[in-house]
């Protein structure tokens, strides 16, 4: 029987150093063009992934906080019902899809999205002559004009199926594809296991587990997008000695 998977991300950010690998990663991965100064100054710099920083504490007793962001995947996600053409959708696998050669490039969806993760093409890409064989067969290079965002790297869940079911001629079910074998890059690149992928939908899912932790939160869970990405705050020890976290 298919099995019906509902994708999502626990993102403790306890763990989180903020090292930025999981960055890299996903600009590798997902074909992203080289962020230049020139970019962030000119506020077009792209990444499907940032990390937030903010502070803690008064001085001297300060400490930088980080927070990875990324799209939350939303279930009720603002972005979607203002696409006239349909661009981006749910799909019935709990993704925000991103459908570019429908996009017209109204970006009514950028402006709609309280976490401020979608991006826009304002330039063709341009890769130097160096990375051009490093770029990513499975990933389409967005041109000019083009919303795009995160993805939660779908052609690595692709590819895990159709290794599954073609090469090995296996049965797809919840033991096959189980966890580990479809992390997207962020996840498989971030060196303290900050990030956690899996199917919300499979009770022994190591994200079901982890999101049960009491530390759980979702951003801006008020705005009642009930996000697919859900979030662990940090470990107050305060708070712990009295047994308020898990
Ligand atoms: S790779 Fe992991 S630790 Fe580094 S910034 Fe990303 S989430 Fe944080």
């Amino acid at each position: 029987m298919a099995i019906q998977h509902k994708w999502g991300m626990v993102i403790d950010i306890d763990r989180c150093t903020g090292c930025q690998a999981c960055v890299i990663a996903c600009q590798a991965e997902n074909n992203i063009p080289v962020n230049e100064k020139v970019d962030f100054l000119s506020r077009r710099a792209k990444q499907w992934i940032r990390i937030d920083r903010f502070w803690e504490g008064e001085y001297p007793n300060i400490k930088a906080r980080f927070i990875p962001v990324l799209c939350q995947h939303c279930e009720n996600a603002p972005c979607e019902p203002v696409c006239p053409v349909f661009a981006t959708y749910h799909n019935n696998e709990g993704l925000n899809v991103q459908v570019y050669n429908r996009c017209v490039g109204t970006r009514y969806c950028a402006n709609n999205c309280p976490y401020q993760v979608r991006f826009f093409n304002f330039f063709n890409p341009k890769f130097p002559e160096s990375l051009k064989n490093q770029l990513n067969p499975d990933v389409t290079i967005r041109s000019r004009g083009i919303m795009e965002k995160c993805t939660f790297c779908i052609q690595r869940i692709r590819r895990a199926e159709r290794t599954i079911e073609g090469k090995e001629g296996r049965v797809l079910n919840d033991e096959t594809m189980r966890d580990g074998n479809y992390n997207p890059a962020c996840v498989s690149a971030c060196p303290t296991e900050t990030l956690t992928f899996g199917d919300l939908n499979n009770p022994n899912s190591q994200v079901v587990k982890k999101s049960k932790n009491k530390r759980n939160y979702r951003l801006l869970e008020n705005l009642g997008t009930d996000p697919n990405v859900i979030y662990l705050k940090k470990v107050d020890p305060h708070h712990q000695k009295e047994g308020h976290h898990a």
